[in-house]
């Protein structure tokens, strides 16, 4: 299996999973372990305590890696772990610029955590100005979310990279490829230097495990990385990292019918009379579709859209869903639905919720791989509801 460079599909299933040497068990061991012995003093074969580095884990790393074509992955204990694992490359008086509508809990830890480190971040809207417009000679990281969260803007991966590599102090991008998956888009083919991924979404894919993930093909910032992440914990126990292998050798089939229920739903939606707009990157009116359409192999499975009217209206279209769960996160193979003013993004503040558009009628889908037409009455008999 490692010899060649095989397909996607073929490397969710196979990579990084070898058979039990001495029992020639298929799957990769839960090593519930925090110690290894070793016959002599340092003397040991790769493993000395799972802090450090734990056997599930690797084959998890490798797994992860293989997903992205990255050479080295490490695995974390959260995706918001690895925000701060890779914020713990700065140092005081050091700059970040971030997409404006990113992930909450990343807005968070750059706001009310590490600015108090003296690390200051520009929240910058990338889809209508140039990245030099934000940089400072201090900008260090340049942190992309695309599609982001929840407006699903698409940001022009290649040419961030390409205003980044022209600056002085050579800012190391981060691209967040949470929502789309590596199934639909590989940042480091891009040119980006790290993919960040909370595995809690897509990757592990069954809404069992809290997980994160760092993947690079720089030896050296690997290494710098992992000095982190060994120095500060942080780490997934084996029994996540199992859960999240298993979770990867379906993500290709999820991801095609997550992809295909959304563009679906998002067409249905956008005729539908008691829907005032649909944010779906996959719909020619979508603001960024031809960029969507240059760097994404599939435009995914969440969905944003506005009921007509307002909270009282949304507050209804929420309480009627029967197969939609109300509730937070996404990326399961069940679908969920979300209000974000009130929900994942009330950690923003409410001017900032406001000026970026995520209003009191806008909701957000994580559409799971049910079948089409349940999904599609439940929405319609919520919408129903709605007025
Ligand atoms: C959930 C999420 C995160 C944070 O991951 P956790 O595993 O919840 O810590 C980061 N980015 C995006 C886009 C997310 O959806």
């Amino acid at each position: 299996m490692q010899d060649k460079k095989n397909r996607f599909e073929t490397i969710a299933v196979h990579a990084g999973v070898k058979p039990c040497p001495s029992t020639g068990a298929i799957m990769t061991p839960i090593y519930a372990t925090s110690t290894y012995v070793q016959v002599s003093p340092g003397k040991h074969q790769g493993y000395d305590y799972s802090r450090t580095h734990n056997p599930t884990r690797t084959a998890l790393e490798t797994s992860l890696a293989a997903l992205e074509g990255g050479k080295y992955a490490l695995a974390l204990s959260s995706g918001c772990t690895g925000t701060d694992v890779l914020m713990h490359l700065l140092e005081v008086g050091d700059h970040v610029v971030s997409v404006d509508d990113v992930y909450g809990g990343t807005s968070r830890l750059f706001r009310t955590i590490w600015s108090k480190h003296g690390i200051e971040t520009t929240f910058a809207d990338l889809t209508h100005r140039p990245l030099t417009d934000f940089v400072t000679p201090k900008t260090k990281i340049v942190w992309i979310e695309t599609p982001t969260n929840p407006l699903l803007k698409i940001i022009d991966i290649e040419k961030v990279v390409a205003a980044a590599k022209k600056l002085p102090q050579k800012p190391i991008v981060v691209v967040d490829n949470t929502f789309a998956s590596p199934y639909f888009q590989s940042p480091l083919e891009l040119g980006a230097d790290v993919v960040l991924h909370s595995t809690t979404k897509y990757i592990n894919g069954h809404s069992d495990v809290v997980g994160g993930a760092l993947i690079t093909n720089d030896k050296n910032l690997l290494e710098r990385l992992h000095h982190i992440q060994n120095s500060i914990g942080g780490v997934p126990g084996p029994f996540d990292a199992f859960l999240v292998l298993r979770g990867i050798k379906t993500l290709a089939l999820r991801m095609q019918r997550h992809g295909e229920n959304a563009h679906e739903l998002a067409k249905f939606l956008e005729k539908h009379p008691l829907v005032e707009k649909v944010l779906y990157p996959g719909l020619e009116s979508h603001p960024q579709h031809a960029v969507a359409k240059k760097q994404m192999k599939g435009f995914g499975g969440m969905i944003t859209f506005f009921v007509k009217g307002n909270l009282e209206n949304a507050r209804k279209f929420l309480e009627s869903v029967r197969v939609f769960a109300l509730a937070e996160s996404l990326g399961g193979v069940e679908s969920l639905v979300d209000h974000p003013a009130i929900m994942t993004h009330a950690s923003i503040p409410a001017e900032t919720r406001k000026s970026l558009g995520i209003t009191d009628n806008l909701i957000r889908l994580s559409v799971g791989i049910e079948a089409l037409e349940d999904l599609k009455e439940d929405l319609d008999n919520a919408l129903k509801c709605s007025q």
